[in-house]
């Protein structure tokens, strides 16, 4: 009995054992395997997956310092290769004219206004990736000051020097652009947002005015005036010129326009420019009201300076110089046409007061 109660209870344990191990041996076994298999599978998943994202992440970075190192690497303003710059201000005027301030980026940092100081008009070339063709736009002295949201002459080198603040202005240029409908530059930069790059190149003298000037000057000792006749955004070629504060010569503008207000911003600007600088005077003529465009020749002829002549006593405002800049029709009209790049000859309302071709420059 003993022992049959030994064996009993032997197996009896092995039974209570057998079912333990039945209970849960198997299926602890079985379980523990499948969940350290799952953990296999998801270490390796998640493995795999941190593998994957640590090689985006770091090719993603690669690529962000990468363009980050090439849009900072952008040469400074020069006239050979192309140089990046952001819109930082844009604001339309009307459906066909818009201003737009482009800043250079990255390491880009040619303060270009002080380096021409003051006696040249130059432009840009702005290039359309596109269709890879490039346009002039003559860049004013002015900057938009977020904080006041207004236009202001970009300082004076002088205030540079005395290292005045000027928190919204670095390097910018302001351009004054009309958009044709079927420009294919002014209608691609026109539809371009704030923050878009912009490539550019230049400074591209487009008239020395020194040069013209210092011979009358170191003569005679008196402030030479040169005199603009323009219309349509032609305008700006005078006005690169007035809004600086150089006192080497006078600007004697006349202007054709259909409406002033087409200035935008640059109306208040240029009127308050020549009624408070000793150096810029403005003539406007608005064809938009009663002017017919058949009186606008008698009327602007009435405006126009005769050339300069040392022996003349005349009360007649001269002027040692003439540029004259706008649309074609207008160039001929006041100047004789312009043939294909050259000159062609002086002919037109100049040409009936005595300007030649020594004294007149077709600028567009
Ligand atoms: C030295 C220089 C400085 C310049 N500065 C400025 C500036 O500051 N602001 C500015 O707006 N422009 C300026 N221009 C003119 C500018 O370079 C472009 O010619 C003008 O913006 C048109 O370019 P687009 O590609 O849009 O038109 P395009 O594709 O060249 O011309 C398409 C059509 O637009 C019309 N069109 C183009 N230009 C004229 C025009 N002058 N008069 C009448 N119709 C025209 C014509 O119908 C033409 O067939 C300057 C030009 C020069 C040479």
């Amino acid at each position: 009995m003993l022992i049959k109660s030994g064996i009993a209870s032997n197996i009896l344990k092995s039974q209570a054992a057998s079912k333990l191990v039945y209970r849960y041996g198997p299926f602890r076994s079985l379980r523990s395997d499948t969940l350290l298999n799952r953990k296999n599978t998801l270490n390796k998943k998640l493995f795999v997956f941190g593998g994957i994202s640590l090689t985006i992440g770091a090719l993603y970075n690669f690529y962000s310092a990468y363009e980050s190192k090439r849009v900072l690497e952008t040469p400074d303003l020069n006239p050979i290769t192309f140089s990046k710059y952001a819109i930082t201000y844009k604001e339309s005027i009307d459906d066909t004219h818009f201003l737009l301030e482009l800043t250079p980026i990255g390491l880009n940092s040619r303060d270009i206004w002080k380096e021409i100081r003051n006696s040249k008009i130059w432009s840009v070339e702005v290039k359309q990736p596109d269709i890879m063709v490039v346009r002039n736009y003559t860049p004013l002295p002015l900057y938009f000051n977020k904080k006041d949201q207004r236009l202001h002459q970009v300082p004076s080198v002088k205030h540079v020097e005395e290292n005045k603040e000027f928190d919204t202005y670095n390097n910018s240029l302001m351009f004054y652009i009309k958009k044709y409908e079927n420009g294919e530059v002014t209608r691609w930069l026109c539809e371009k947002p704030i923050d878009a790059i912009v490539e550019i190149r230049g400074p591209i003298i487009d008239l020395n005015v020194n040069e013209i000037v210092s011979d009358y000057s170191s003569k005679t000792g008196l402030i030479p005036s040169i005199q603009f006749i323009t219309a349509g955004t032609g305008i700006v070629s005078a006005l690169q010129l007035a809004f600086q504060d150089y006192k080497g010569f006078k600007i004697n503008l006349v202007d054709v326009c259909n409406d002033i207000h087409e200035l935008g911003p640059l109306k208040e600007l240029t009127l308050q420019r020549s009624l408070n600088s000793s150096i810029f005077t403005l003539k406007n003529i608005e064809t938009k009201n009663d002017l017919k465009l058949i009186h606008v020749p008698s009327t602007l002829a009435k405006l126009l300076d005769i050339p300069y002549q040392p022996q003349s006593r005349s009360n007649i405002s001269t002027a040692v110089f003439s540029a004259v800049c706008g649309p074609e029709g207008f160039v001929s009209l006041v100047a004789g046409p312009k043939l294909g790049n050259t000159q062609g000859q002086i002919a037109g309302l100049l040409a009936n007061i005595g300007w030649t071709s020594r004294n007149v420059y077709k600028m567009y």
